[in-house]
């Protein structure tokens, strides 16, 4: 099936940069969130880097005049109903995500793809709860979208070949790399870099060193652009913390325990860099 719309559902972090990278790539996109303030913040952050984009020469203005013609917003779901495409990147949490996927369903044409942009949760799930698992997919984008290159595809156990076949074929049109998986908790990424920055908070909690050397040991030794410690702070600790307990869950397996240091951090409201304090202090 040939994709020419493109509905993104959430105009938050993830939706509005899904969005602008999709109306870069000449897709007529509509952005709905639940309220005008949110969709308009998201609309406004899309503009914002266009203008950006057009002073540092790396876009023309006709461009961008072309992209504004091809996105629109909304705060109604309907607006989805003549989509190929939806990509939900609403509220991580599965009872929503399965409710208003459902109520997509509902919305779009029979053949039309739902696409969740889940971090971690399970796209089987989420698909069992619509009815018509075949055309769910799991989409997962990284922050921020214009500049990550990636896209992990992830079916569910229901998802049809020809749907994951389309939504390869979409990533690599909207400028990104696909990376076609089986389902599993967490996907490829956060599998191994969770349990990474985790392993890096019991250290901190066991006094092998303090945040900065620990930090300093992974750059200099590893050659990691950035700390665990300091990744932590930029994800959020609360965010570590919620995936470490779902591998915990899924898995029973001790080797996924979650740091003690990540919730004396979190029941502490030092979250990372949006509170201003985490595992270093942003306020100084
Ligand atoms: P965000 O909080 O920035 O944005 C979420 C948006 O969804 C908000 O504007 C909110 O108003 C809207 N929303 C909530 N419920 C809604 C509903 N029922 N209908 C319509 N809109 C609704 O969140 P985000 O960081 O963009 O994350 C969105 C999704 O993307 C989550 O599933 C998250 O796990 C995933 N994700 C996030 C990142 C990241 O680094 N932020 C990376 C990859 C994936």
């Amino acid at each position: 099936m040939a994709i020419s719309k493109i509905g993104v559902l959430g105009a938050g972090t993830m939706g509005a940069g899904i969005a602008q990278v999709c109306a870069e790539a000449g897709y007529t996109v509509v952005l709905v969130d639940i309220a005008e303030d949110f969709v308009t913040r998201g609309f406004n952050g899309i503009l914002k880097n266009w203008d950006k984009a057009v002073s540092r020469g790396k876009k023309t203005a006709e461009d961008v005049e072309k992209f504004k013609g091809l996105l629109s917003t909304a705060v109604d779901n309907n607006a989805f109903s003549d989509c190929d495409i939806v990509i939900e990147a609403i509220i991580e949490n599965i009872d929503i995500k399965k409710k208003v996927l459902t109520e997509l369903a509902g919305i779009v044409g029979a053949d039309a793809i739902l696409a969740t942009n889940t971090s971690a949760l399970s796209i089987t799930e989420i698909a069992a709860a619509t009815g018509r698992p075949d055309k769910i997919i799991g989409m997962h984008f990284f922050n921020p979208v214009p500049a990550m290159k990636l896209v992990e595809v992830i079916p569910g156990s229901e998802t049809s070949q020809e749907v994951v076949d389309v939504v390869v074929d979409l990533s690599k049109k909207i400028g990104k790399e696909p990376v076609p998986m089986k389902e599993s908790p967490g996907f490829i990424v956060n599998r191994i870099l969770i349990p990474y920055i985790n392993e890096a908070a019991i250290l901190y909690q066991e006094g092998v060193a303090p945040a900065e050397e620990i930090d300093k040991a992974m750059k200099l030794g590893a050659n990691m652009p950035m700390g665990p410690l300091a990744l932590a702070d930029l994800i959020g600790i609360d965010v570590c913390l919620m995936i470490m307990t779902y591998f915990w869950n899924e898995f029973g397996d001790s080797k996924y325990r979650p740091a003690l240091s990540f919730k004396q951090k979190v029941r502490a409201g030092h979250l990372g860099r949006k509170t201003g304090k985490g595992f270093f202090d942003y306020t100084k």
